[in-house]
């Protein structure tokens, strides 16, 4: 089975595998500066960019509640892909958005469907897909802060949350379900009532859609897509285009919409980017300098972001020995630590939050005004998501990267994909080594709680059943390069 193949629905325009004709708009063309090449590129929908700029909310022709909640929320004026997509939703089309990290992109989608809920309200109306267990809740507090005079019942399904209970859940029918995409399928697969839950379904949303549609959750996707009813909405939100979504705009039908708002793997014009230099066996006393210097900068509260989960567990300690306030989250964790540790941390208990790739996505703290990649990470990509949780909304924000001689690549490309060169944070090598010894004592402690706890013995566990589960998959190779959160 090819990738592309996997991908089809045939239920679903998005899916299906027609000929692409026109699209809304022009959707391909083959790279005009480079006639060597077979790649084929989106050009930006340039008649979309027919100015929306004036409408307000009332204009996009949402209820009166909708309006209203609005303006409770502070949302003034509608963000362009809000502009944009409200409409086509709203006029029953499918849409795919690509829009920028912290663009409004959720309100996007659930202004318009619970506007539809609103006028025909049953169960289930609407599900939503999400890649993190972490990013479902968040999205739950917004449907749910949005439909807030609807009485709109919402629910979460993710794994690590047990089964009976949201069995039960699902079999009540709530208007709105946000799921991770394993969870929901062993729920789909082991209670013959689940899948008649979904027959009715109006929206079908995916979000963060590049990742949900990542080879890994071919078998999740195909598990939900079978419940589902024919006759529905679509709806992909991503903040970066990759091939496989490029695949299924490829394939489409021209009953889709395609919103383009994405130039590249752009970060915000108000996110400064700073990388220091750090010799690798005093990172740690670099990071705890940067730490240090927090309240100087006038940050509120920091997002350091680590590659492994035992790492995360380990600079967690660390700097708990250090007398530092933090929540470290990562899938090692139980779902109610995990959640535990996202909930004191937004709730500004503790400054600090360490994680790995699992909060890189779509999380929106608006507290956040550092991003600290401890670890450079190997795909520009993460990078972009990273520094996204801060500088959102137009608001400022600084982030740090921490290079050490072999990460200067990495770094480098970047910088090419970002097309943004970083600044040096600067600062004082003797100043930074006084508490080297501080330090050092610590890590002795952290590791020793580490090997207290059991963490290597759980990650070689880890590591050998995600190989046999991917050996199963026959996605081994393709998989080997892929970090985990
Ligand atoms: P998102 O891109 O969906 O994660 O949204 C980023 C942030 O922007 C969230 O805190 C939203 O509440 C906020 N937001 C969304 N739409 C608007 C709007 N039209 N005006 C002001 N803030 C908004």
């Amino acid at each position: 089975m090819t990738e592309q193949e996997s991908l089809v629905d045939e239920n679903f325009p998005l899916f299906s595998r027609k000929p692409a004709k026109a699209f809304t708009k022009p959707v391909t063309t083959t790279v005009a500066d480079d006639p060597t090449s077979d790649h084929t590129q989106f050009v930006k929908d340039t008649s979309s960019n027919d100015d929306t700029s004036h409408l307000t909310f009332t204009d996009l022709k949402l209820s009166d509640w909708a309006l209203q909640t609005c303006k409770e929320l502070g949302m003034k004026k509608p963000t362009p892909v809000q502009q944009h997509c409200i409409p086509r939703i709203l006029s029953g089309e499918d849409v795919l958005g690509i829009a920028q990290t912290g663009s409004g992109k959720t309100a996007a989608f659930a202004l318009p469907i619970l506007h539809r809920l609103a006028e025909d309200p049953y169960g289930v109306f609407c599900l939503v897909v999400t890649p993190t267990r972490e990013l479902a809740y968040q999205l739950a507090e917004q449907f749910k802060a949005l439909g807030s005079c609807l009485h709109l019942r919402c629910e979460v399904i993710v794994g690590g949350m047990d089964m009976i209970t949201q069995t039960q859940k699902l079999v009540q029918r709530p208007h709105v379900v946000i799921c991770t995409p394993g969870r929901i399928k062993v729920l789909i697969e082991q209670n013959p009532d689940i899948p008649a839950v979904f027959s009715n379904t109006k929206f079908l949303v995916l979000d963060e859609a590049d990742r949900v549609l990542d080879v890994g959750f071919e078998e999740e996707l195909a598990a939900v897509f079978k419940c589902l009813p024919k006759k529905r909405q679509t709806l992909l939100f991503s903040a970066t285009m990759t091939s496989n979504l490029q695949s299924l705009l490829e394939v489409s039908a021209n009953k889709a919409y395609f919103y383009e708002a994405y130039e590249g793997f752009q970060t915000v014009d108000t996110l400064k980017q700073q990388y220091l230099h750090v010799p690798k066996a005093v990172k740690d006393v670099y990071l705890l300098h940067v730490l240090s210097r927090m309240e100087d900068m006038g940050i509120r509260s920091a997002i350091i972001f680590v590659s492994r989960c035992m790492t995360c567990n380990r600079l967690g300690y660390l700097l708990e020995e250090l007398e530092q306030q933090v929540a470290a989250l990562h899938s090692y964790k139980s779902q109610s630590s995990r959640l535990s540790a996202l909930h004191r941390f937004k709730s500004g208990k503790v400054p600090v939050l360490v994680a790995t790739d699992v909060a890189s996505r779509g999380l929106d703290i608006p507290t956040v005004d550092l991003v600290i990649n401890y670890d450079i990470p190997r795909d520009p990509r993460d990078y972009v998501h990273r520094v996204g949780r801060t500088a959102r909304a137009g608001r400022g924000g600084l982030a740090i990267s921490l290079v050490t001689p072999s990460d200067v690549s990495l770094v480098q490309a970047i910088e090419k994909e970002t097309d943004k060169q970083m600044e040096e944070f600067k600062c004082k090598e003797n100043e930074v080594l006084e508490e080297i010894t501080k330090v050092f004592k610590a890590t002795r402690v952290a590791k020793t709680r580490l090997n207290d706890d059991g963490y290597d013995e759980m990650e070689k566990t880890r590591k050998e059943q995600k190989r046999k589960s991917l050996a199963e998959k026959g996605l081994l190779k393709k998989n080997k390069k892929r970090k985990q959160g």
